[in-house]
């Protein structure tokens, strides 16, 4: 039997493999998913290998996520359509680009991302696929983004050693924010807060996780 990590993998068997195994629940992210070609963000690197459910590097030493952990957040974030919404840590801008089509064209995603180089290339793959309501912003983004704000939905894709008031403060009362949580490369915590209140959040833990370290003025030093 072939195994799914051995061979190149299109993207309508990426996402019934995604789908049996549980990651994918929701006909939104499904469709969202069916919407969006990997391949376009990757292909300076490992094209070949864009529908296989795995990390890839992308440049300046930054992965794009696993298919089955964005589609977790997707489904752990429920963004809906016309929210806005910030992404800290662009990369490719394909995490990004599935949550654009999951807000629809009145929603917005902002997305954060410290190295310019990958900025230049998540605008290129989002605009040769015809997606317009992703901003990609060269900046740190460990302190959110409040020229855009207030947020329905805030997501980190680079692990923090914890979410700032800041933050907290640009998520509008009602929203959600998912964070990654943890130390560099060692197993972190995919977390997930509501704001219940002004000042109330709940918290609930997801899952564990690893990803890239948050480099920044409320992030790890490397
Ligand atoms: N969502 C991305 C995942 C990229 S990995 C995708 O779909 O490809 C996480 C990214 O976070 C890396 O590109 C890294 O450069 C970026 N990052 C780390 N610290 C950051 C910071 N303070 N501000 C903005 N981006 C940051």
């Amino acid at each position: 039997m072939r195994s799914f990590m051995d061979i190149d993998r299109s993207l309508k068997e990426l996402v019934e493999y995604l789908e049996s195994q549980g990651y994918i629940k929701t006909e939104k992210v499904k469709n969202a998913f069916l919407d969006v070609p990997r391949d376009i963000f990757i292909k300076d690197v490992f094209p070949g290998k864009a529908y296989m459910d795995t990390p890839l590097p992308i440049g300046n030493g930054q992965t794009i996520s696993a298919p089955h952990m964005v589609a977790i957040m997707a489904e752990e974030l429920r963004p809906c359509s016309g929210h806005r919404v910030l992404e800290i840590g662009g990369g490719s801008g394909y995490h990004a680009a599935i949550v654009g089509r999951m807000v629809g064209p009145e929603g917005h995603v902002i997305s954060l991302e410290r190295f310019e180089v990958l900025v230049k290339k998540a605008r290129n793959a989002l605009a040769s696929i015809g997606i317009e309501n992703v901003t990609m912003i060269h900046g740190d983004g460990s302190e959110g983004y409040p020229e855009h704000g207030p947020y329905d939905r805030i997501y980190y894709t680079c692990a923090a050693p914890y979410v700032p008031k800041e933050v907290f403060d640009q998520l509008k009362v009602g929203g959600i924010l998912l964070s990654v949580e943890g130390e560099p490369y060692s197993t972190q915590r995919l977390i997930r807060y509501f704001k219940v209140g002004d000042s109330q959040i709940e918290k609930e833990m997801l899952t564990l996780c690893v990803f890239v370290p948050l480099i920044g003025k409320y992030g790890h030093r490397s």
